[in-house]
């Protein structure tokens, strides 16, 4: 007999492993489905911010492989200052090992099957529930979580997300000797100014550097300029023999204001949906955020008999989107202004100390753009969207 499971989850990244999670928790039978073998290697810096954290609930210190709270600036490679970590910043963490730990809790729940090695096909959404067809058949249930990052079909099967803005970003993993690793031990850096619209990138991991650039504009940076930098990156400014380990370059999708994130019972979350923060690249947090908005959505529908409005939309509309697209008018100042961003924080640490809190949640953009008052509202007048 086929099993028709409460929910369908694909896709192992945050977003997915969290919706499981919530969705175990609250006794839904939850079958999650993911592509690769686990644990999975995810192009990514590998940066959890304190406040990706805070979303989870968990300290992270112990897990991480470092958490950092000095942060060097660096303007076009050249001039940089040192911004004092206070209060930690960044859980610096290798993909592979987050991810596996985040699907451990889900599965933890006793709700929760996996099924990794497995690559969904297609799926098919309606008001009453869903199909999804792998190559070991088709599996149903009552709701879907379509998870699967940046370039799984999902979104593509159910005719979402056609119209995205894509943002290249090109990392790296490099092995540096002993000193110039030591040098490193309590701080990340970033360079600003030296492409348009980019930022590079240097984060300590415990035995080696992950080094990177992504790039907030759609237009403006073709990869090749972007492997260009790779190769004048601060990281290789420094001195002694370097091993580069993997360099791989993936993209950063940005939902468009308003475009439709849900079909019938499948909703889509994390990179699917396109929630990615465009001023930093940013996406864990917000993988985790929309994940758990999904399963409280799915879990809320079902104790109204599934009656009435599936509320996932509208939640993330309210509860993400205004931070979301407060992110991209300041990327935009960003990309008009570049020497400021290095400036502000460089001369005021007032500012240092906002960006510092919105970096930890304690405020977000939207906060910080109200506290600037008159000055605040001109951004009003920003664009919304980064193509
Ligand atoms: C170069 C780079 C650096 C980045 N650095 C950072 C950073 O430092 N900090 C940060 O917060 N964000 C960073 N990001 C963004 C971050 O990686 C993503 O936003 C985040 O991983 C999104 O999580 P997710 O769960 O939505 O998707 P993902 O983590 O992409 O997970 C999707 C999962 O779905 C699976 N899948 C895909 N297709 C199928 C299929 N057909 N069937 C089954 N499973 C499938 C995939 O294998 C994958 O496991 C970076 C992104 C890039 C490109």
């Amino acid at each position: 007999m086929t099993i028709r499971y409460d929910a369908i989850v694909v896709g192992t990244g945050p977003a997915g492993a969290v919706a499981a999670e919530a969705l175990g928790r609250a006794g839904r039978r939850t079958l999650l489905i993911e592509r690769e073998h686990l644990p999975r290697v995810k192009t990514c810096g590998g940066g959890v911010t304190w406040k990706a954290a805070q979303a989870l609930g968990v300290d992270l210190t112990p897990l991480a492989e470092r958490t950092i709270g000095t942060v060097e600036l660096h303007w076009r490679l050249k001039a940089s200052a040192t911004m004092p970590g206070r209060e930690p910043l960044v859980h610096m963490f290798r993909r592979s090992r987050f991810d596996a730990w985040l699907v451990e809790r889900a599965l933890a729940t006793g709700q929760v099957e996996l099924k990794d090695g497995l690559a969904v096909k297609a799926v098919e959404a309606d008001a009453r529930g869903v199909t999804v067809r792998t190559a070991q058949g088709a599996f149903e249930a009552d709701y879907l979580v379509g998870a699967d990052g940046a370039a799984g079909p999902v979104a593509r099967s159910l005719g979402l997300m056609q119209e995205r803005h894509l943002l290249p970003a090109i990392e790296q993993d490099i092995v540096v000797d002993a000193k110039v690793m030591d040098r490193w031990h309590d701080r990340m850096a970033l360079d600003i100014g030296t492409l348009h619209g980019s930022y590079g990138w240097v984060f300590p991991k415990e035995d080696h550097l992950n080094i990177g650039v992504g790039c907030f504009s759609t237009r403006s940076q073709p990869a090749k300029q972007l492997k260009d930098y790779g190769k004048r990156h601060l990281a290789y400014q420094l001195p002694g023999p370097m091993r580069v380990l993997r360099t791989v370059g993936f993209v950063l999708p940005l939902r468009p204001v308003g475009a439709p994130i849900q079909r019938g019972r499948a909703l889509l979350a994390g990179d699917a949906a396109g929630l990615v923060e465009a001023f930093t690249g940013e996406g864990i947090h917000w993988a985790l955020r929309s994940g758990q908005i999904a399963a409280q959505a799915i879990v809320d529908h079902q104790a109204q008999g599934a009656r009435g409005e599936l509320a996932y939309e509208r939640r993330i509309d309210t509860a993400l989107m205004p931070t979301l697209v407060d992110a991209r008018r300041w990327a935009h100042i960003y990309l008009w202004c570049p020497r400021a961003c290095y400036a502000l924080p460089v001369r005021s640490p007032r500012f240092w100390g906002a960006v510092a809190k919105i970096v930890r949640g304690e405020r977000d953009y939207t906060d910080v753009r109200r506290r600037l008052g008159a000055l605040g509202r001109v951004a009003d007048w920003l664009p919304v969207e980064m193509g």
